[in-house]
């Protein structure tokens, strides 16, 4: 057996569009990224995207975009994948967890309410594993309190809550490209936006602080390289006119791994999907009831014979550097128990439903 956790589709209309750009000689700065960002914000159903040169950039953008500063606080998940966390550390701004919902593993909206304080500035909300946080519940609080909603979507591209599209509920959202993700740049990301103000800013801030119509020295304030180069745009582009193939692709992966364990659930917990949510299926993740289960000796065992699985996701605040800043084990009892317990299948485009009975039965032989 070779399964791997994850892989991208990559198609001919990928391969043309790459070429053509081979071919034009505009490797960056051109036409491709252009028409990646439009097809990407009609998807999305945003004014404005703006590509980037990974997701981790986009979320850096997002925060200085929001006027986060030193002494601010921003409520978010411990859940989630580094970068969500780091890039409030980024402006100096002081990231305050609050525990998870166990349905979702999205952030527990009951839990946001007791953290607010006079600091407060916003809300930075992971759409995990593929589902919507519970945006009513979330854009509610944020209403009240006056408080900046950025949503990190990189997981949950095309996931809806209520209908509404991820990444159109807060002032910015970001989305991730890379190679396991339900699409793909290489690396590469998109924030969207529907704020002027926040595309021009986030125009600039990717390109050397560039004015956004720009004189091409003109510098006008402290920015960055996050820009996205010509090639992972064509990618990017070939890759988003096919998207609902994808996600329905993945659906049906979702659906074929429900089917063949349905008749352990007394060994195995399946993934749930929250009210009003559709799943776009970043990872298909399970839970072992049995609590004698070693999870990372699990993972361990089926990598020998050829299964590649996942321990998604370790909770951020238990990485060193967040340790030193103060939090600690049992601090967010929800989070450290699905860190421990939870296992990523492998899930790509490509998986027959033989090699999904295959996988279920190693797993349930170790369950
Ligand atoms: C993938 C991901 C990112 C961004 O990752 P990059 O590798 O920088 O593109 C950010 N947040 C979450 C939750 C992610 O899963």
């Amino acid at each position: 057996m070779n399964y791997p956790s994850g892989k991208p589709h990559i198609g001919d209309q990928e391969k043309k569009y790459v070429m053509e750009v081979l071919d034009s000689g505009v490797l960056a700065l051109g036409p491709f990224i252009k028409r990646f960002e439009v097809e990407f914000a009609k998807k999305v159903g945003t004014k404005y995207a703006v590509s980037v040169s990974s997701g981790t950039a986009g979320l850096h953008i997002a925060t200085m975009c929001a006027g986060l500063k030193p002494g601010d606080e921003v409520i978010t998940t411990p859940f989630s994948f580094i970068a969500s966390s780091n890039c409030i550390l980024y402006v100096g701004a002081k990231p305050i967890f609050v525990d998870v919902d166990p349905v979702t593993y999205n952030i527990d909206p009951k839990e946001i309410e007791k953290h607010i304080t006079k600091k407060t500035k916003a809300i930075l909300v992971v759409h995990i594993f593929g589902q919507s946080a519970d945006m009513k519940a979330i854009m509610k609080i944020a209403k009240k309190y006056k408080l900046k909603i950025i949503e990190d979507a990189c997981e949950s591209l095309m996931a809806e809550n209520y209908g509404k599209n991820v990444g159109t509920f807060g002032e910015s959202a970001v989305f991730a490209f890379y190679p396991n993700k339900q699409m793909t740049t290489g690396e590469g990301g998109m924030l969207v936006t529907d704020n002027k103000k926040i595309y021009e800013l986030a125009c600039s801030l990717r390109n050397q602080g560039r004015d956004f119509n720009p004189q091409w020295l003109d510098h006008k304030i402290l920015g960055y390289n996050f820009r996205m180069d010509e090639m992972s745009a064509a990618v990017g582009l070939a890759q988003v006119e096919k998207i609902d193939w994808l996600i329905s692709e993945r659906q049906k992966l979702a659906a074929l791994y429900d089917k063949h364990f349905a008749k352990y659930s007394d060994r195995i917990q399946l993934p749930l999907t929250g009210p009003g949510n559709n799943h776009t299926w970043f990872v298909y993740a399970i839970l072992f009831k049995n609590k004698k289960v070693k999870r990372d000796e699990v993972i361990n065992k089926l990598a020998k014979i050829g299964i590649s699985t996942k321990p998604y996701l370790p909770s951020i605040h238990l990485f060193k550097f967040y340790k030193d800043l103060g939090w600690k084990k049992g601090d967010f009892p929800i989070s450290e128990r699905t860190s421990n317990s939870s296992l990523a299948l492998p899930f790509y485009i490509g998986l027959k439903e033989e090699d999904v009975k295959q996988i279920v039965e190693k797993v349930v032989e170790l369950a």
